[in-house]
């Protein structure tokens, strides 16, 4: 068997992976996001009619998006998922297909004054209707056989329905993370324990960073919330509308729990697929957490607080325009696109509106730009000042961070290669450097790159062959000397990354002690 990477290598969208077997199989088929987005408009790599089946790890548009174009270019396989991706992958199709419509509309709108040719959607709810009949919903922990390969969903704990998937051909096991959770992840619990593999496709998305404590997280947003309602102005939460919007709706209602007063400050959840994702969420509930089971159990739905109101409709959107207070929470999470950009548009340059970040932020989005705090952005065709106070929450993340991800590596018993995807580079290599410091044999595939899964060994030497330690060593202590004498910024960034290089020589340490 073989496998080739045609998205999620060396950055931390597109996953699409070619198995070819007896048959050919896709694992995910999602969009490029950020600065590779261009991509998306690229002809498949491999011929669409030609394979057997899709197996969709979860339903966020980096894994399943190109689907609907996959159909449309001859795909008429069956795609395997689990119940909840099934339904969230309609939802997010079909907003897909809106916000493409009117983009190229806009496109179009241009390309014909100035003569230029016409530019078309990458699908339409035609392919979308056609992709979600050919859905096979597979349940967790289940094996399904595939004539020549066995497939297992296990519970990824990282949104509703998301799965790491095993895969047996010939004697051969391949286990793809799939997007995993951190450990115990409040909304959807622990990430399934999955023993034995020959390789691990495994994804780094945060392999270089640790994030908060959730004590830390929940005092920090808290902290966060308390002040920017001092200031009187929005309150924008940029959001991914799957999970992280719940999440933020959940915390919100722990916080009024403590603080009654907020129970008074008007909370808005501005989505036209906002209200259809959180009915997923409730009904497939027996899925989620125990914490947020427990709630459910006694009667009280999490996403639904007194003072909190989903606008669905664009006038319903509008009407929020002249408050001069409340809580916005708006997709898309890295302002990509969707209504934040309205709200943006409309407050970043005012000094009372507060942006609480609470997901990733790829390169090359909006988001990341005002992140790094970029002085001015384009909105919408406007240059916008940024006036606003920004503020990063990482804690809430759906993805493991690096203490996570080892701690899942050491699930396996047996040696499997970790062939690590789905990061920026940075990341893949500092999670690629601290398995090889625990012994563990690891590859960075590159995009388009094939490995044979028949060889089970690494054909690349595992360390450079000539290293001198002593130098580096010299280097790192005078870079620890010059940070302890500067002024080295007090915010979450440089914490975590330092977080990050303390765990990486801790590990170093630990492993000279134990030789
Ligand atoms: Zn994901
Ligand atoms: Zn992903």
């Amino acid at each position: 068997m073989k496998i080739t990477f045609y998205g999620a290598a060396g950055e931390v969208t597109g996953s699409c992976y070619l198995l070819e077997n007896n048959f050919k199989y896709l694992v995910d088929c999602g969009i490029f996001q950020g600065k590779s987005e261009r991509e998306n408009e690229s002809p498949f790599l491999f011929d669409p009619k030609e394979i057997k089946a899709v197996i969709l790890t979860h339903a966020h548009l980096d894994h399943s998006g190109r689907i609907p174009k996959l159909v449309k270019e001859g795909f008429k396989g069956k795609i395997y998922a689990t119940y909840p991706t099934i339904e969230l992958c309609e939802i997010l199709w079909l907003d897909t297909v809106k916000l493409m419509k009117e983009e190229v509309e806009r496109i179009n709108r241009k390309n014909l004054r100035s003569g230029k040719p016409l530019v078309e959607p990458l699908y339409t709810e035609k392919e979308v209707e056609m992709a979600m009949k050919l859905f096979e919903p597979v349940p967790y922990d289940e094996v399904v056989d595939l004539s020549d390969i066995k497939i297992r969903f296990r519970d990824s704990a990282h949104i509703l329905g998301a799965s790491s998937l095993e895969l047996w051909s010939d004697g051969t096991k391949i286990v793809f993370s799939g997007d995993i959770g951190p450990q115990n992840n409040v909304m959807e619990g622990q990430p399934s324990i999955i023993e034995g593999a020959d390789y691990v496709i495994i994804e780094s998305t945060y392999g270089d960073r640790l994030h908060k404590s959730l004590e830390e997280t929940r005092s920090e947003f808290e902290s966060v919330v308390l002040d920017a309602i001092k200031s009187q102005g929005k309150i924008l939460i940029p959001s991914f509308v799957v999970d992280r919007a719940q999440r933020v709706m959940y915390e919100l209602m722990l916080l009024t729990y403590k603080y009654p007063f907020l129970s008074k400050v008007p909370i808005f959840f501005d989505s036209p697929m906002g209200k259809k994702v959180t009915e997923v969420y409730e009904k497939h509930s027996n899925l989620l957490s125990g914490e947020i089971q427990k709630y459910f159990l006694e009667g009280i739905n999490p996403f639904e607080l007194k003072n909190l109101r989903y606008l669905v409709t664009p006038d319903e959107s509008k009407s929020i325009n002249e408050l001069d207070t409340g809580i916005i929470i708006a997709g898309s999470g890295m302002c990509t696109g969707g209504r934040i950009l309205h709200h943006l548009k409309h407050n970043l340059w005012k000094e009372n509106t507060h942006v609480i970040f609470v997901g990733y932020q790829a390169e090359g989005t909006l988001g990341r730009r005002i992140v790094d705090g970029e002085k001015t952005v384009h909105i919408m065709g406007e240059e916008i000042t940024v006036r606003a106070k920004i503020h990063t929450i990482n804690g809430f993340s759906a993805h493991a961070d690096q203490s996570d991800l080892v701690k899942w590596t050491e699930y396996f018993k047996n040696d499997p290669i970790f062939v690590i995807v789905h990061g920026e580079p940075k990341a893949s290599q500092a999670l690629s450097q601290i398995l090889q410091l625990k012994g563990k044999r690891t590859i960075i595939p590159s995009y388009a790159q094939s490995l044979d899964l028949e060889k089970k060994e690494i054909v690349a030497p595992k360390v450079a062959p000539s290293f001198d330690i002593e130098s580096l060593l010299e280097e790192l202590s005078s870079y620890a000397v010059k940070l302890k004498s500067s002024t080295v910024p007090q915010d979450l960034e440089t914490y975590s990354l330092l977080k990050s290089a303390l765990h990486l020589l801790k590990e170093v340490s630990d492993r000279g002690k134990s030789l």
